[in-house]
């Protein structure tokens, strides 16, 4: 086959992977759409009116029309969306050059006017195609699909063509690749339409003729008509475009009156580089001379002022932006300009790692911005450089293994026990397919040997893995144009009105479409909200970017890992981490950070033991032990990796850096060539050939595990601030931690734990006291009403505006006149009173008593004001006052201690007025050997005993049908998950009953999703 044709509905998702892999196998890609033409005009959204549009299918014959087919594809989602893209035809004659339409299937116009019998209209419809896209580019459709309709609509189509000129051409709708994969479609279309292949009546294909027929199955479906299968190819040889992957499309940035890029580039520059440094010495004078060299001879001038322009603005309106990511901290430049917050030449960072001279690569800054106003730097650059030149970026989903096994499980009916268990048998590792798992579980392959059904379903499921889902809004990516994107890339609108590409990032990188990636990172809101509160609770204004970075206080409370909340440091792992190494200095940190990867992990060992004892590091060679010093020895570094190469055998640090990722990609025969180019130039400058050997293996042996100290660095740096304002302004920066987290309860359970253990008291959420996140007030902390179960941000808002107008409530009915309680539930408000958020009023039995009769009441009243009568009322300064009458509280016994920390649990994720196990916690304490929150850090294996009470229980059957259970198990820190096997099991079921207080002896587990105890014996928690 010479040619193929993409044409996927309204759409051009998938064109430049066509493209690029037509190409590879040496067929010629033609690039078309399959688009919807509006019934009436785009802009109409009658329901049974405009919901069913027109097909029709467009070619593009050159680079002409496949900009054509770029605007007509956006403008059907950013303006003629209406369950589908549509385009209509004025835009068809304003889109027309260079481009070549077909009929189309059986809901093209044409077809579905004869379908109808409407022979006049379908010949209007013919010949309105034909006066706009021109009689040599409109052709009639003659598809071979199998269908009855279909036949009758050939013969017809062949006459009228006959009658108007309008030559005919065959295709076929092709919706999968084989025949075979036919099943497997309609697996797809019941998982895409939520049915099972049973239902009746659901969506489906009526024959298997939907897939790529090969040139002499085509001529054999229409033997009485060779020429339009001849027209097929004519049309096929008609189409030439080309995709440009080499140009790069740098947005355009205005320099002022007088500069050029260039120019104006090195000015800020130097400005920033006074501000960094005072005095500029003249190591970054050389340097930064050196970059803006390399930085102008790339063509990148602007694009580094597009960043510092934006950043710049972020800041100037008070929204955190991050120190760094990536490789970007590597340039003095983005130092200067305040790109980046890391002094590339104080941590020993390469600007070849960013940008290398001798790779013409696309330089590429990620930034981290607060999360919660990241879109406001990107209204800033849409507003600066024109909507229809800025976008985010589309991203697919693809159906992973064992969702694809899921989902086809329940098209096929399978039953859920089997589903479950076949889906559970595929390992949860990172890019699993079905046939890796077949290869891995002989348990699931055993499974597809043994049942048809099973077999059928994984079969199915391989086919339709990999398989993209929905697309979705790409987390940071955002592209900036010089002309409109529509030039160069398609258009999507999703749901919630974002403009994005059709296109994903790969294939933007591809076309020289410039992405930043605009990060929103919650820690930087923490840290801004810290910043927030310190101003309110001490008065102090705080610079993050200004304090200390060997604050001994700081270190010493990450040497005992107390670091719940302190970014990247906070896991088992990091605290495990900081356990071994101790860190003493900022350089130790950065250290920490790459350690924590799984690659440059097994450095670890090395680098505790360098670190405790700096005498036993031996050097190969004194140039070695400048560059290895910070990391005692190891070469945990991409950047060191690069450094040995250029002071011990002269590499340029561009050459070095090729020879790092030749490493890192292990190409063995671009490191044979290094290799030698290594020992000669290390024999140059005197290194022993021994010497300069063993260096070179070292550096191969590292080089795939290194870790970017840019980025490192970086991070380092946040991981640094968030330990000092935790070190230093502890309850603010739990607060605004807790607030961060507010919508995950289990996390807030931990962050108000660590509270505790500082002795932090947690006061629960107060009508008149709270705010909407956690707040500080003295040595306390108090719950923001947010983060209540049932209650939102909504429902806090209207709270806290109608305190801020009227000043505290003074009862329920108070609360209920002067709240808007359109944006507070009844469900909000009973889950405020469970939680004591009113207990100053009543308590919470009483109150919930009264709750509806206070309600209808003041709706009453409000409904009141609002009508007529209002007007009476207004004269007076508080109406809903007036004529109010309190309700009486019944006079009901208050719940049970027991009963209100079951609430409490239950809306607040905690207890807050005691525990209910605080009568046990001396016992405890006495027969436990951890408490549950220290479990993460007991080392695989190991014997311990756990006391508390049973807080759940999930009880299963074993393969062999033995009953065994995972038991939560709580104490006064936190639950922990003991297994209990069949074995165990049947000896203690009876002790591990609900609520049940019990000891457990046991081994621990730790696995990747968590850490767990396997029990060995259970006994009676006894408190005498
Ligand atoms: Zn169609």
């Amino acid at each position: 086959m010479g040619a193929c044709a993409v044409t996927d509905h309204g759409s051009l998702f998938g064109a430049v992977d066509f493209y690029r892999t037509c190409r590879e196998c040496g067929v010629k890609p033609i690039i078309g759409c399959e688009v919807y033409v509006a019934n009436r005009t785009r802009h109409d959204r009658t329901p049974r009116v405009d919901d069913d549009p027109y097909h029709l299918v467009l070619l593009a014959e050159n680079q002409q029309g496949y900009k054509n087919l770029l605007r007509l594809s956006s403008i059907g989602y950013t303006e003629g969306f209406y369950y589908k893209p549509r385009v209509d035809k004025e835009l068809l004659s304003a889109h027309s050059g260079g481009l070549i339409a077909l009929s189309a299937c059986l809901s093209g116009e044409v077809s579905v006017h004869i379908a109808r019998g409407q022979a006049e209209a379908a010949e209007r419809a013919a010949a309105e195609y034909r006066d706009i896209f021109g009689p040599a580019s409109f052709f009639l459709e003659v598809q071979a699909n199998g269908i009855r309709e279909q036949e009758r609509v050939n013969r017809e189509m062949t006459a009228m063509g006959a009658r108007m000129g309008i030559p005919l051409v065959a295709t076929n709708d092709v919706h999968y690749l084989r025949r075979e994969d036919a099943r497997a479609h309609d697996v797809l279309l019941c998982i895409q339409t939520g049915a099972s292949v049973d239902d009746p009546g659901r969506m489906r294909f009526p024959t298997d003729q939907f897939y790529l027929k090969s040139p002499d199955e085509m001529y054999q479906e229409f033997p009485e008509m060779p020429e339009v299968c001849a027209e097929t190819a004519r049309i096929a040889e008609r189409c030439n475009v080309e995709m440009d992957f080499s140009t790069l499309h740098i947005p355009e940035f205005a320099p002022p009156e007088g500069e050029s890029l260039d120019s104006y580039l090195r000015r800020v520059c130097m400005e920033g580089a006074a501000r960094r440094f005072g005095l500029i010495p003249d190591a970054v004078r050389a340097r930064l001379d050196y970059e803006l060299d390399v930085i102008a001879r790339m063509g990148y001038s602007g694009y580094f002022l597009i960043v510092w322009d934006f950043i710049r603005y972020a800041k100037s309106q008070g929204i955190y932006v991050g120190p760094g990511r990536g490789s970007g901290p590597g340039s003095l430049a983005a130092y200067c300009l305040g790109i980046t917050d890391i002094d590339p030449l104080r941590y020993n960072l390469l600007f070849e790692r960013f940008l290398n001279p001798e790779r013409v690569t696309m330089p590429d800054f990620d930034i981290d911005f607060c999360w919660e106003r990241r879109g406001e730097v990107i209204d800033y650059v849409t507003r600066k450089y024109g909507a229809d030149r800025v976008a985010q970026i589309i991203t697919f989903g693809t159906m992973a293994a064992r969702a694809a096994i899921r989902d086809v499980g329940r098209a096929l009916k399978v039953s859920y026990g089997d589903v479950d268990r076949i889906a559970k048998l595929v390992p949860a590792e990172l890019n699993m397919t079905i046939d890796r798992a077949l290869e891995m579980s002989p348990e699931l392959a055993a499974a597809v040997a043994e049942n048809e059904r099973i077999r059928m379903m994984v079969d199915v499921a391989r086919a339709v893995e990999g398989m993209p889902r929905h697309p979705s809004v790409h987390a940071a990516g955002v592209v900036i144009s010089k002309e409109p994107l529509t030039e160069h890339v398609p258009l999507y609108k999703s749901g919630d009105g974002v403009v994005t590409t059709q296109y994903p990032m790969e294939d933007l990188e591809r076309l020289g479409i410039v992405k930043m990636d605009f990060l929103g990172l919650r820690t930087l809101t923490v840290i801004g909200n810290t910043v927030e509160i310190v101003r309110h609770t001490r008065g102090e204004e705080l610079d993050i970017g200004s304090i200390p970075l060997d604050d001994s206080e700081v270190y010493e409370m990450l040497r005992r890992a107390d670091s719940a909340g302190v970014f990247q440091l906070e896991s088992s792992l990091f605290q495990n981490l900081l356990r071994e190494v101790k860190p003493t200095r900022f350089e130790d940190i950065i250290a920490l950070i790459a350690l924590g990867r799984p690659g440059p992990m097994v450095m670890t060992g090395d680098f505790v033991r360098g670190k405790h004892d700096q005498a036993s590091v031996a050097y190969l060679h004194p140039a070695l032990k400048r560059i290895l010093e910070p990391t005692y020895g190891v070469m945990l570094y991409q950047e060191q990796v690069m450094q040995a190469a250029s002071e011990l055998a002269g590499f340029s640090l561009g050459e070095a850096d090729m020879l790092r990722r030749a490493m890192g990609k292990k190409k063995p025969e671009v490191i044979a060539g290094l290799k030698d180019r290594f020992l000669d130039g290390a024999r140059e400058r005197g290194v022993p050939d021994d010497v300069a050997a063993e260096v070179f293996s070292l550096i191969e042996r590292f080089a795939g595990y290194g870790f970017n100290k840019a980025h490192s660095a970086a991070y380092a740096l946040i991981s640094y601030q968030t330990a000092y304002l935790r070190c230093h302004y502890f309850p603010e920066f739990m607060a605004a931690t807790l607030t961060s987290v507010m919508s995950a309860p289990e996390r807030v359970a931990v962050y108000i734990d660590s509270c505790r253990c500082r002795g932090v008291e947690v006061l629960g959420p107060d009508a008149n006291e709270s705010l909407k996140g956690f707040t500080v007030r003295g040595d306390t902390i108090r719950f923001g009403i947010a983060a209540v179960r049932n209650v939102g941000e909504a429902a806090a808002d209207a709270i806290i505006t109608a305190r801020k107008a009227g000043g505290g409530f003074t009862s329920l009915s108070d609360f209920c006149d002067r709240v808007d309680m359109t944006a507070v539930s009844r469900k909000a408000l009973d889950s405020l009173i469970r939680c004591g958020a009113f207990s100053a009023f009543g308590s919470r039995r009483a109150l919930l008593a009264v709750m509806d009769q206070v309600c209808d009441a003041s709706a009453a009243r409000q409904r009141q004001q609002q009508s007529g009568q209002a007007s009476f009322f207004d004269l007076f300064d508080r109406p809903a006052q007036f004529g109010q009458a309190e309700v009486t509280l019944p006079s009901v016994p208050e719940f049970r201690p027991d009963q209100i920390l079951a609430m409490e649990k239950e809306l607040l994720g905690l207890y807050i007025s005691g525990h209910p196990l605080a009568f046990l916690s001396d016992t405890i304490g006495k027969l436990s050997t951890v408490a549950v929150r220290d479990l993460p850090g007991v080392p695989d294996g190991a014997s311990v005993t756990l006391a508390g009470v049973v807080a759940g229980r999930k009880q299963i059957s074993t393969k062999t049908g033995q009953p065994m259970a995972f038991v939560q198990i709580e104490d006064m820190t936190g639950q922990a998950e003991v297994v209990v096997f069949p074995r165990v099991y049947e000896q203690y079921a009876q002790l591990l009953a609900p609520d049940a207080p019990v000891t457990v002896r046991g081994r621990v587990d730790v696995k990747e999703d968590g850490v767990k105890v396997l029990a060995d014996t259970v006994s009676v928690l006894s408190t005498s």
